[in-house]
């Protein structure tokens, strides 16, 4: 595939590619341009030239460009799925949700053009002022491998409703979906130079969106090693961040929990995207009363996964690439190493081509032992005595972007969303994230909101203007 400069297919001007490869196969499935600084400026300058165009279109006209873009996404959402699977590696039961998942992002943001608004006041002895929102201009995306089309969906879809441009820049192992994207939105009627993704590498593509100072909002979702960095590079611009970074969601199991619903709950969640989300369910923290039997059902029900090819019907994909399965794989191998916890299943990579790696369970885990999110398809489980200590647990890490609770006991519900420190807590639920929820994180996970409404805040800035009498 070609990258996406001004609303047209182009080359990087640096003439290079580079392969794309199946998780599953080890297979090159195609090639992208290796992007370069000079690829961002020719991205930013076809930005400039066509954001006002863009943001002068009636907030009823973007919404009909942005439902006609959702409408085709639909119309595509097989071959859009395939493509995903055949990138990413996840099966393509998910690939086709979270496809459909990005329609209905578009759709949202569809429904948000007309209600990008300031406020008024009448001021005695001053006058009318008025508050408008303003586009940004241009707005980088940076966007990461695991769910490649939704988080784009995010960035973009909350940039073009605001009335900006995008510089969008995929992950560069799995760029092929959103170059997709980026082609029907243009298609449905984005005006060309509002919509680029520059393929390339983080270090060289990534930074240069970073540090350019046209770009003035970035939106980036990646690991907290790599925000901190982008938050550095960022500085001297004086550019504003969103930052979606890492997560180590505690599911927190009461001993009067429906355990079945949990089970299943905790399962489903840990081992979705192989484990590769940044709200999946990372520690299960389970009630001393009831672990033994969350344990059991939870090794039944892993034990049943199974795992294969995303193209085939299978619960679970490969990871997405080598370098992710050896991080997951050396974890596990210091949790074992270190007495930390006790592998009831799983705890190894599967022979054969691909980046498989066994859905695994520990028992008994140490919470010391996983502060650190594990980005893949593992699930540790911290036995507690009271609720207490099950917060405390909970709040141990640097990470605080989701975490759930599971009882039929309202105090107990209320008390944990109260006082676990996160930026989304569910009750008997874990990572259910519509479009309309505002998703972000505190501490290491992040600052700045996306989606829900707030996106207002950080894809505008506000313009007072007060008219004298
Ligand atoms: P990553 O930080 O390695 O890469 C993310 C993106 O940043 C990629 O497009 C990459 O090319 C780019 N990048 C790398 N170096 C860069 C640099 N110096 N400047 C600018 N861009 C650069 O993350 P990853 O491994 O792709 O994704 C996994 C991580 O993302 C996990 O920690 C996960 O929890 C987190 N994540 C968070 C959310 C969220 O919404 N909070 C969602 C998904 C994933």
């Amino acid at each position: 595939m070609q990258m996406f400069v001004g609303g047209r297919a182009a080359e990087s001007l640096s003439g290079k590619r580079t392969q794309i490869v199946n998780p599953a196969t080890g297979n090159v499935i195609d090639t992208i341009p290796a992007g370069t600084a000079d690829d961002v400026l020719a991205a930013v300058d076809a930005a400039e030239a066509d954001q006002p165009k863009w943001a002068n279109i009636s907030p009823a006209d973007k919404s009909r460009i942005l439902i006609n873009a959702a409408a085709q996404i639909r119309a595509e959402a097989d071959s859009l799925a395939t493509l995903l699977t055949t990138e990413q590696g996840k099966p393509l039961r998910e690939a086709k949700d979270e496809i459909l998942g990005t329609a209905h992002v578009f759709e949202y943001y569809a429904s948000m053009t007309g209600s990008i608004r300031g406020n008024a006041a009448s001021l005695p002895k001053y006058g009318y002022m008025n508050v408008v929102r303003k586009p940004i201009g241009i707005c980088g995306a940076i966007v990461p491998w695991n769910m490649p089309a939704m988080i784009f969906g995010w960035k973009a879809g909350a940039a073009l409703a605001c009335g900006n441009a995008v510089v969008a820049k995929p992950s560069d192992t799995a760029p092929l979906t959103i170059l997709r994207l980026a082609e029907i939105l243009v298609h449905a009627g984005v005006s060309g130079g509002a919509m680029n993704v520059v393929t390339g590498s983080g270090s060289v593509v990534g930074d240069a969106v970073v540090r350019n100072a046209d770009i003035r909002h970035v939106s980036f979702t990646g690991s907290v090693a790599t925000g901190r960095s982008v938050a550095l590079a960022a500085a001297p611009a004086l550019k504003r961040l969103t930052l979606e970074l890492g997560g180590n969601d505690a599911f927190i199991v009461a001993a009067d929990a429906d355990i079945d619903a949990a089970v299943t709950g905790a399962v489903r969640n840990r081992f979705y995207n192989c484990g590769q989300v940044c709200t999946s369910a990372k520690r299960i923290l389970v009630d001393a009363k009831v672990s033994d039997e969350f344990v059991r059902k939870a090794k039944a029900a892993i034990e049943k996964l199974s795992v294969g090819n995303g193209l085939e019907k299978v619960n679970m994909g490969p990871l997405n690439n080598s370098d992710q399965r050896d991080t997951v794989a050396s974890a596990v191998d210091r949790i074992v190493d270190e007495g930390a916890g006790t592998i009831v299943c799983g705890g190894k990579k599967l022979e054969g081509k691909g980046n498989f790696y066994a859905p695994t369970l520990i028992a008994d885990a140490a919470p010391d032992a996983v502060r650190e999110e594990i980005f893949g398809p593992v699930m540790p489980v911290i036995v507690f005595e009271t609720l207490e200590s099950a917060i405390e647990i909970a709040n141990s890490t640097p990470y605080g972007l989701g975490a759930s609770i599971w009882t039929k006991d309202i105090t107990t519900a209320y008390t944990a969303a109260e006082e676990i420190r996160s930026g989304v807590v569910w009750v008997n639920k874990h990572l259910v994230l519509p479009p309309e929820i505002p998703f972000g994180g505190t501490k290491d996970s992040g600052y700045g909101r996306e989606n829900g409404t707030d996106f207002i805040y950080e894809f505008t800035e506000p313009k007072s203007i007060l008219i004298s009498i």
